[in-house]
């Protein structure tokens, strides 16, 4: 079969893009290759459900600009389609003297990016939060919630009505250039593109490599656990309620969400998997973990951070720590109101060096465009990341 664009992977990211391309010219033949039996299984249906406003990222960079303007597209969307979202607001708490300098430079961040924030002291805290305890705090009105999973799906309906055609329990196993197109080949049929869109979330870095690319980053897979509050306990939390993080990784901290069913969930925990689809501890598969560890890059960043690891393992294993940073914001949480929830994976990319990468990674060919990061706030931002690459492969097909 032929194709004018092959798109890898069925997240939101992927499915964003094929919309946006649909939109650009209806006329394209355009698929969406999915390896599960369906679609958003993965970071995108196992996530925080924060529709973020902007605070936390470099003025300029492409999160902080794609974040901005994907959060209003998203939201019109949601709102052309009946899905429910909430603007509840955040607040994101200093818990000490010590925290506030690093409140400030969010604040600054914040407002050089366009996000509207107010700074708030203990008192209007306790309005808003009447649980939450803190010495200061940003109060970001625009920070909504929805479920992501829920947009990608109505997404797929869309792109799927207009022509897009969405195939599911097939995965991408290896491909090569054919003259001009691009041989895709499957657990089922071969497929041929004029232009191949690798939106292959946790595999991105891999499915480059099927094609010949060597990406600049290699991506690690961190498990992201979460708690769910009792509904007794779910009095405990009005909105969003966040710690300032550490500015030293693109990770926000263990954190609460009224998330739009009402429910609280509190995480998620940063912590090594042992494999790159771990959603659960003991999940480990002794290749892909070796290969994590054999990276240079990987090794400098446990030499340098290796404290901070163990502690996020002690998270995992004693959940009386990560209760303890849960009480460090709301003391009233008991070891009683924690349910257990799913977890999510994150992939985030790493250079050689060992440093984190703090914006989204996408690197192009003459007839690929492969997204190879793209982690919060790439849900929120989907849209405009949909936008962005569904522009570098209509050029790629027009030139
Ligand atoms: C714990 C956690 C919390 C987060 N919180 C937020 C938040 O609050 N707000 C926010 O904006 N973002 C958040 N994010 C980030 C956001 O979820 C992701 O950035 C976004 O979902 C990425 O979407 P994606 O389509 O790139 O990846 P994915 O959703 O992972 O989709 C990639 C797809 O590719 C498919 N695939 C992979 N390999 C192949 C192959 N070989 N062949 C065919 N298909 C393949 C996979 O099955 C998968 O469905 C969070 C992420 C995590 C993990």
């Amino acid at each position: 079969m032929t194709f004018d664009v092959a798109i890898i992977g069925g997240g939101i990211v992927g499915l964003a893009t094929a919309y946006k391309l649909q939109a650009y010219n209806p006329d394209l033949q355009v698929v969406v290759i999915e390896k599960e039996k369906e679609i958003g299984l993965h970071q995108t249906g196992r996530n925080s459900g924060v529709l973020h406003a902007g605070v936390y990222y470099r003025s300029g960079s492409s999160k902080a600009v794609f974040c901005r303007r994907g959060k209003q597209e998203i939201e019109a969307f949601c709102e052309a389609e009946g899905i429910v979202f909430n603007v509840c607001g955040k607040t994101i708490v200093a818990l000490t003297d010590d925290e506030v300098p690093r409140l400030e430079t969010l604040h600054e961040r914040a407002m050089s990016n366009g996000v509207t924030v107010e700074r708030i002291g203990p008192e209007k805290l306790n309005e808003l939060e009447p649980h939450a305890v803190g010495v200061a705090a940003l109060h970001v009105r625009e920070t909504g919630v929805v479920n992501f999973g829920e947009v990608a799906k109505r997404l797929a309906v869309r792109i799927q009505e207009r022509g897009v055609e969405i195939v599911k329990d097939v995965k991408v196993v290896g491909g090569r250039l054919q003259g001009t197109s691009t041989i895709l080949e499957t657990t089922k049929n071969h497929v041929e593109a004029r232009v191949l869109v690798n939106c292959g979330g946790l595999w991105a870095d891999r499915i480059a490599k099927l094609f010949g690319v060597t990406p600049s980053v290699k991506l690690v897979s961190f498990r992201g656990e979460y708690v769910e509050l009792t509904e007794a306990a779910r009095k405990y939390c009005r909105g969003l309620i966040y710690p300032v993080p550490n500015p030293a990784f693109p990770f926000l901290g263990v954190h609460l969400t009224r998330v739009v069913d009402g429910r609280v969930e509190a995480g998620p925990s940063a912590v090594l998997a042992f494999a790159r689809e771990g959603y659960e501890f003991k999940t480990f598969k002794s290749g892909e973990l070796a290969e994590v560890i054999r990276y240079r890059g990987f090794r400098s960043l446990a030499r340098k951070h290796w404290r901070t690891g163990l502690a996020e393992m002690r998270r995992s294993i004693f959940k009386r720590s990560f209760l303890s940073d849960l009480q460090r914001l709301v003391p009233a949480i008991q070891a009683a109101d924690l349910l257990a929830s799913p977890s999510g994976v994150r992939a985030q990319a790493v250079y050689p060096d060992g440093s984190l990468a703090d914006d989204f990674v996408i690197e192009s060919t003459r007839h690929a465009v492969h997204v190879i990061n793209a982690p919060s706030p790439a849900a929120t931002a989907s849209f405009a990341i949909g936008e962005h690459v569904a522009r570098l492969a209509l050029e790629r097909l027009t030139s």
